[in-house]
């Protein structure tokens, strides 16, 4: 499974091709496709490649990217190419196509780029999804609603749980490393986990899932009554 997974993502790669599908091909050094295990349990989604991603054509690697690194091996204790890591967008969003600060996608860069985001996702066929900030949530569950309300709550794409969180960046720029929302993203990781070690999985065969807002079940309060491991004092692990 894993073998064929990898196939289809590699003839997915060949499909972009060097892509000049949306205005952003003029604005990347590289397209970064993702990258983790082709047959990931858990897939993490963001918004589109910053500066570092798209010198090094690897998602999250810059400052934020290390932040989930740690999200993952320190608080999930998985290794990060256990998991999937990709973006709605695979070329570096910049202002004014000036490459010195980076934006969210616009709707037509997402309207452009996501449906490969999609293709991932139905060859990989995560048990997981988690978002990392607005312009993926919103994508992915076709809402206007906002990250801080969606966060903690689980929703669905498809028949694919799908749990929105903070983006590490968004994390970063409330307090750095000692951000008060490091302690929400750990709640919103740990239901994750909790799924995962719970085997709420979904079907093992599917067809490629069509984007809905469903709301299932929020385990929410489970998970804070569910012991944790031991945190760092401030209420996360990473
Ligand atoms: S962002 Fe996506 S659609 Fe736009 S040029 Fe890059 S690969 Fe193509």
């Amino acid at each position: 499974m894993s073998e064929e997974s990898d196939r289809l993502l590699l003839e997915l790669r060949g499909e972009i091709g060097e892509c000049t599908r949306c205005k952003l091909c003029a604005t990347r050094t590289t397209i970064v496709f993702g990258e983790g295990n082709p047959a990931a349990r858990v897939m993490f989604i963001g918004e589109g490649p910053g500066r570092e991603e798209d010198l090094q054509a690897r998602p999250f690697v810059g400052r934020a990217g290390q932040l989930l690194t740690a999200i993952i091996e320190k608080g999930m204790k998985l290794r990060r190419e256990d998991v999937y890591i990709a973006n709605v967008v695979k070329c570096r969003p910049t202002v004014d196509m000036a490459f010195q600060r980076d934006r969210p996608p616009d709707d037509d860069e997402k309207a452009a780029c996501g449906p490969f985001l999609k293709k991932q996702i139905g060859i990989i066929r995560p048990r997981v999804i988690v978002t990392l900030g607005n312009p993926s949530t919103q994508y992915l569950l076709q809402t206007k609603q906002g990250i801080t309300k969606l966060r903690g709550t689980w929703c669905a794409y498809g028949d694919i749980p799908v749990m929105p969180t903070y983006h590490p960046a968004y994390v970063l720029r409330n307090g750095d490393m000692k951000s008060p929302l490091k302690k929400d993203v750990w709640e919103d990781i740990k239901m994750v986990m909790q799924r995962l070690e719970g085997g709420q999985d979904t079907p093992a065969h599917r067809e490629a899932p069509e984007p809905s807002l469903e709301r299932l079940v929020s385990l929410k309060d489970d998970a804070k009554a569910a012991s944790g491991p031991d945190d760092d004092g401030q209420g996360s692990l990473f």
